[in-house]
């Protein structure tokens, strides 16, 4: 009888192990979605930037060689109900811009063929006869000062960096539109 009792017990101490292991699995799961929802609750937040110029329609020109760049800008101005036309290289933005309708120009620096720089003189000259100024923001890599002003005095307006920030991003166009009006 007492062996017995002592199984029991045994068993029960077993029983329960298995019981604190389910808890613990449990809370460890418990930790993991509570850590995935946090990450989504971030997300989230970001995504409610408050901004004046976010649901406006925009029709904006991305100038961009490189195509991983080329998809998250796509996605990240789509997602703000932008509309978005790529060039390839300086040219194509050359040319895209002369058949007009753009708000704005997402303009990468370093491009083939006919860099950001180059692109950017070519439609600031052209637009000395026609009397317009499309808004032109660098997208570059570098966030060095003598950047900055190497794009400023090729004729851009602002100057944001890769890989797209919204926020940034935001700042930049919002102040921008505020001086054109
Ligand atoms: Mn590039």
């Amino acid at each position: 009888m007492e062996l017995e009792a002592k199984i029991r017990k045994q068993q029960s101490v077993k029983i329960s192990d298995v019981l604190i292991k389910l808890v613990k699995r449990s809370k460890l799961y418990d930790n993991i979605v509570n850590a995935l929802l946090k990450k989504e609750k971030t997300k989230v937040r970001e995504a409610r930037i408050e901004s004046a110029i976010k649901g406006k329609p925009l029709k904006i020109l991305l100038a961009e060689d490189n195509l991983i760049s080329q998809k998250l800008a796509v996605r990240i101005l789509e997602k703000q109900g932008w509309k978005v036309t790529v060039a390839n290289n300086g040219k194509e933005a050359v040319e895209w811009i002369e058949k007009n309708g753009f708000d704005l120009v997402l303009m990468d620096v370093q491009m083939p063929e006919m860099d950001g720089l180059e692109a950017t003189k070519e439609i600031r000259e052209k637009e000395k006869i026609t009397g317009k100024h499309i808004p032109i923001v660098a997208l570059t890599a570098h966030a060095f000062k003598e950047d900055e002003e190497k794009c400023l005095s090729a004729g851009m307006d602002g100057y944001t960096t890769k890989p797209i920030k919204i926020q940034e991003l935001f700042k930049t166009i919002e102040n921008i539109l505020k001086e054109k009006q």
